[in-house]
């Protein structure tokens, strides 16, 4: 007999989005010249930037000869894209990250779920709420955790709420944890922490001996000077924090897929003997044993957007979704919504109105004003009472969505 690996069942159905869709599957079949307006995808929309398309071509056409041919490239991805990572989003910066530290991967999902197999399954694990739900159902595969409560949370597990009485800024846990994951900016809250608050963390993680693993993901969004892009601008970060950034929403990658790891040479963790050993020593052993690299024309297009033409290119691109964003934000306090993000993020949490459940929430949008967004509920129990609309649609269909909210929308 072959026998499952239980912790799987643990975990609930994928509900979200299946649940999504059957209600808007039923709503359109009852009134089929709705005109269904969604501000729920999670996915960019706009065409890569010219830059990585004319590189890719580019490294189409290497492949033909033999002698610009690639198979298999170097094990932390090619040199000219890890040069330009860290030359322009860490030394342009004042930062220091090597290109020895920075692991080249096909997405930031798997970094982010595959992150926590270099760590022991006795870590106790402290995740914001709500979030990004990789990393929570990454540990619970992992068995990191017991069985999911009645209350929404997973035994063991200690979740950082984020909700607007603390600015969505989590507090630091009262016990002891060792492995910290972060998002900023946020999906879904579409908020950010401040230099202060990551101070917070770092000092913590510094006096318990624990390891942050920083999602940015969204960080090309970040508008404001203040909002710190990466947790290394924070002091003492090196010793104690892994960070993932992505293409994805910076460039359009989603379909491509390019992302990446920074693991500091002096991040180490323990062994059982109490001894010493390097973090990064460990992904390089699991990343060459499980992966075998990102396409060297992926790598090409990525890296294309590392200069003048191409940092203008993502810049008018992430323009177009902020523009959205700002549509959005400000329709949503036009109607007395209490709206937050979408200032440094493409997503922009609401407050549901008379403190209706996401769900509700939900209907009462589809069916008054045929517009889709995602119920808060979905991203952890602490995201019950808000919902999320993004800004990743096309603009007429945003304003459309939007003016049908002012003027529909009964609230
Ligand atoms: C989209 C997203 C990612 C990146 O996913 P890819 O696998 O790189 O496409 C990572 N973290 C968060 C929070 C995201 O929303």
């Amino acid at each position: 007999m072959a026998f499952i690996n239980d912790n799987y069942q643990k975990l609930p159905g994928s509900y979200l989005f299946s649940e999504i869709a059957k209600r808007v599957a039923t709503f359109q079949s009852k009134n089929p010249s709705a005109k269904i307006i969604r501000l729920g995808i999670g996915d960019v929309t706009q065409p890569l930037p010219r830059v990585c398309i004319d590189a890719m071509k580019h490294a189409v056409d290497e492949m033909s000869s033999a002698e610009t041919f690639r198979g298999y490239g170097p094990e932390q991805g090619y040199e000219f894209l890890r040069d330009k990572i860290a030359d322009y989003n860490y030394k342009r910066r004042g930062l220091n990250v090597d290109i020895d530290e920075i692991f080249i991967s096909d997405g930031s999902k798997c970094d982010c779920g595959n992150i926590q197999e270099i760590f022991g399954l006795n870590n106790k694990i402290a995740i914001a709420d709500p979030v990004y739900p990789v990393y929570l159902d990454t540990n619970v595969m992992a068995g990191r955790t017991g069985e999911l409560q009645s209350d929404g949370h997973f035994e063991g597990v200690v979740y950082l709420p984020c909700i607007s009485e603390n600015g969505f800024s989590p507090s630091i846990p009262t016990e002891h944890v060792d492995l910290i994951y972060l998002c900023s900016p946020n999906n879904p809250t579409g908020t950010t922490l401040s230099k202060d608050a990551l101070e917070m963390w770092v000092d913590y993680a510094k006096a318990n001996d624990s390891i942050i693993l920083y999602d940015s993901a969204y960080a090309a969004y970040i508008t404001e000077d203040d909002v710190p892009r990466s947790i290394y601008e924070v002091d003492g970060a090196r010793d104690c924090a892994i960070e993932f950034r992505s293409f994805s929403k910076t460039a359009g990658f989603t379909g491509t897929r390019c992302g990446y790891v920074v693991i500091p040479r002096e991040l180490t963790g323990a062994n059982h003997h109490g001894e010493r050993v390097p973090l990064k020593n460990l992904w390089l052993r699991r990343q060459t044993t499980k992966f075998n690299g990102t396409a060297y024309i992926v790598q090409r297009g990525a890296e294309a957007i590392y200069s003048e033409e191409g940092q203008s290119q993502v810049k008018e691109l992430i323009g177009y979704y902020m523009e959205n964003a700002k549509i959005i934000r400000e329709g949503l306090n036009e109607v007395g919504l209490q709206a937050y993000g979408g200032v440094n993020a493409p997503y922009i949490w609401l407050k549901t109105p008379n403190g209706m459940k996401s769900w509700d929430f939900f209907d009462k949008l589809l069916n008054e004003v045929n517009v889709v967004g995602t119920p808060g509920a979905g991203f952890g129990p602490c995201g019950e009472g808000y919902f999320r609309l993004t800004s990743f649609g096309d603009r007429n269909n945003t304003i459309e969505a939007m003016n049908r909210i002012k003027s529909n929308l009964n609230i």
